[in-house]
């Protein structure tokens, strides 16, 4: 099913966002098979999707395709590849969208990408593209996937203001994108300004927030100071309290996201987006079950 149409029939729409195990090629069967294993458990929430990240400078690209592959035809879920811009030149991208196209996958989620590693700025790839609006302009001319974007509440670390980072989210989804999905946030009121801002802006298209359950303090901080969004003041001091305690940080984590979903689910959003960090000892399946049976309105 394609992503508006997802989201025109079912609310709220449960998605989950993997990304492909790390390692050594011979241990990547046992792995997958792993990841499978769990997101067996957990597609007992229905999730209308789950989305594979896409390594930086296109280092996971089959990873990612094989992955996809198998939670389609091993799971009967639907799954979403990222796909990015980064090092990438247009010949190339149109053989992957075509053959993304051609194995019967129906959506992908346009991303420009971070800069390689190393450098700070983003360099448009000799004849390929500088920004996510290009990329879903050629998706949209090449193929009939439907298409996600990536918008950001506290706005993209490199943006200006605001401002211009909507107006740019415009673009792409001028460009034709069919929903947007955000950078995690812990304080709703910078998803509510957004959607708001959003609107005012004429985006008219389905607005999905992307909520990281916290598991582990350094890890919370890592990914928040690495996409630039905000720990408030008092989930700091609670999490840095308990920062040696496991099952106390757990616990903070499900209130937390718990209390984030239902606000959320309050005010009518389409859909919750659950990052799900799958690595070793944080992929909890026991996590998001108790945020899941916290939630009557989920699935
Ligand atoms: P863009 O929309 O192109 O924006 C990048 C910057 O350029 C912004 O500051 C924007 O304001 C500005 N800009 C955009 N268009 C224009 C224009 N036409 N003219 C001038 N300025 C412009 N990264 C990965 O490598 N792999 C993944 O799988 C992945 N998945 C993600 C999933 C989600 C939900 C999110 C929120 C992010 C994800 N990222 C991923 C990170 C993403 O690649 C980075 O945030 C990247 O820096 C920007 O990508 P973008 O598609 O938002 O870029």
């Amino acid at each position: 099913m394609k992503l508006k149409e997802i989201y025109n029939s079912q609310k709220p729409v449960i998605s989950y966002e993997i990304f492909p195990p790390k390692g050594e090629p011979s241990e990547m069967k046992e792995k997958i098979e792993a990841l499978l294993q769990e997101l067996e458990v957990l597609s007992e929430y229905k999730p209308s999707f789950i989305s594979v990240t896409y390594g930086a400078g296109g280092s996971t690209r089959d990873k990612t395709f094989e992955l996809v592959l198998k939670i389609k035809d091993k799971l009967h879920i639907q799954a979403l590849p990222h796909f990015t811009c980064v090092g990438s030149e247009k010949d190339e991208i149109l053989q992957n969208i075509k053959e993304i196209q051609h194995a019967n996958i129906e959506n992908i989620f346009a991303l420009r990408g971070d800069p390689p590693k190393g450098e700070t700025k983003f360099i448009k790839p000799k004849n390929g593209f500088g920004y996510a609006n290009e990329l879903v302009d050629f998706i949209r001319a090449n193929t009939n996937l439907g298409i996600a974007v990536a918008g950001y509440p506290e706005g993209h670390p490199e943006s200006e203001s605001l401002e211009k980072d909507l107006v740019n989210l415009k673009r792409k989804v001028d460009a034709g994108a069919d929903i947007v999905i955000t950078q995690l946030f812990f304080n709703n009121e910078f998803f509510f300004n957004f959607v708001e801002r959003a609107r005012k802006t004429g985006i008219n298209i389905p607005i999905v927030p992307g909520i990281l359950p916290i598991t582990n303090y350094a890890q919370a901080e890592k990914m928040a100071s690495m996409c630039g969004c905000t720990i408030p003041d008092d989930l700091a001091t609670k999490l840095r309290q308990h920062q040696d305690d496991n099952k106390a940080i757990r616990d903070i984590g499900i209130e937390h996201a718990t209390k984030q979903i239902k606000e959320l689910i309050a005010n009518n959003v389409p859909g919750i987006h659950f990052y799900i960090l799958n690595k070793p000892n944080s992929f909890n399946i026991n996590h998001l079950k108790l945020i899941f049976s916290k939630q009557r309105q989920l699935r």
